[in-house]
């Protein structure tokens, strides 16, 4: 590549004043940082722009860049070796972590890491799910390994001191750049930055200090959960790492249809046949509700379609106090065969009642769509 003129990477003239050569640097290095451009030569583009702003950003270097030129900077050693300098460190040396909302290209290896999610899902009666109940799972993670405790290393051992960084976890050198002496940091290659190193590895775990177990874990499924309902049991996933908390274990709730009753949110639906003379004349049913079975007096005249409410015999709220109701949606059944007592009675039925027929004014799906809402 072509050395370009300092200015002119930084798209500034030959006078810009200090602020006027940072606001350009800041803007240019937040479009060209590879951690958001993904242009194949954004990192080189990236070296360029710091290497400018290093030059122009100090008066004395840009005033050898001025008289002499790139040859000036050279013979005096102010040009940077992009073999021995990292530019993102320099750039985090220039305006510290975080600048510009960038997270670091080089994460500490050794921050504390929260573990993974786990997920898992149960299937419920449809009682279970309105009543909730304590359900036992067998969830398969991580856990602490037996024989080490955890730390990884054969029991009667114990890890020793990382020799190559003193325990600390990170390597310093010092470099030589044309900005002066300059102390890169970097984590211990030796022990990934825990500053121990573990000389005989426990036999179980392989050093991992953690081991694949089985555990059973007693579910608190409250009442009222509904299909799809996911409830978060708070740091019982995956084990962190280097002191990170564990992650969550997430069940998902499935919920199998019932042989009778329907819900809509946290109301239970049913459909209940009666008889034609039980619309006609009105009756007193038995009706099964969660509960058990409740009376529901039908009056006479009730038409097919008619929707009766019984308060608070439906499914209690998962986030409040309360229940919803029951809807019992009645259907008149027609006798489709008739005795020939029945056959009489309803042909004496039929002379009272005559011949002539009514347009219906509204169905009666019309009617339930009302009641029900769509
Ligand atoms: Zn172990
Ligand atoms: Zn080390």
């Amino acid at each position: 590549m072509e050395k370009r003129d300092y200015y002119e990477i930084l798209g500034v003239n030959r006078t810009a004043s200090p602020d006027e050569i940072k606001s350009a640097f800041r803007s240019l290095a937040r479009k060209y940082h590879p951690d958001v451009n993904k242009e194949p030569d954004a990192e080189e583009r990236f070296k360029e722009i710091n290497e400018a702003y290093m030059v122009l950003s100090d008066p004395e270097k840009r005033a050898v860049y001025d008289r002499y030129g790139f040859d000036g900077l050279r013979n005096s050693g102010g040009m940077p070796d992009w073999n021995t300098v990292d530019p993102f460190e320099i750039f985090e040396q220039f305006f510290g972590g975080g600048f510009g909302g960038f997270s670091s290209s080089r994460q500490r290896r050794n921050a504390p890491h929260r573990g993974d999610d786990l997920y898992y899902s149960v299937t419920l009666e449809f009682e279970e799910a309105a009543f909730g109940l304590d359900r036992e799972l067998e969830i398969t993670r991580d856990e602490v390994c037996e024989r080490c405790s955890g730390s990884g290393a054969e029991p009667g051992t114990s890890p020793v001191t990382c020799s190559t960084c003193q325990g600390r976890g990170e390597v310093r050198q010092v470099r030589q750049t044309f900005l002066g002496s300059m102390v890169q940091v970097t984590t211990c290659p030796d022990c990934g930055g825990s500053g121990r190193v573990i000389t005989q590895r426990c036999k179980n775990c392989n050093g991992r200090g953690h081991e694949r177990k089985t555990v059973k874990k007693v579910i608190p499924i409250p009442a009222g959960v509904d299909n799809g309902t996911q409830i978060r049991l708070s740091g019982e996933g995956q084990p962190g790492s280097n002191g990170g908390p564990r992650g969550n274990l997430y069940i998902e709730v499935k919920v199998k249809p019932h042989k009778y009753f329907r819900r809509r949110g946290d109301d239970v639906l049913l459909d209940l046949n009666i008889n034609l003379a039980q619309a006609a004349l009105g009756a007193e049913v038995k009706v099964p509700t969660l509960e058990g079975d409740e009376k529901l007096a039908i009056p006479s005249g009730t038409q097919p379609g008619k929707v009766f409410k019984l308060r608070h015999k439906g499914i209690p709220h998962l986030r409040s106090s309360g229940k919803g109701d029951q809807l019992v949606i009645v259907n008149v059944e027609i006798p489709e065969r008739l005795t020939s007592e029945q056959r009489q009675l309803f042909e004496q039925l039929a002379k009272t009642l005559g011949s002539e027929v009514r347009p219906q004014e509204r169905s009666f799906i019309d009617v339930l769509k009302d009641v029900l809402g769509g």
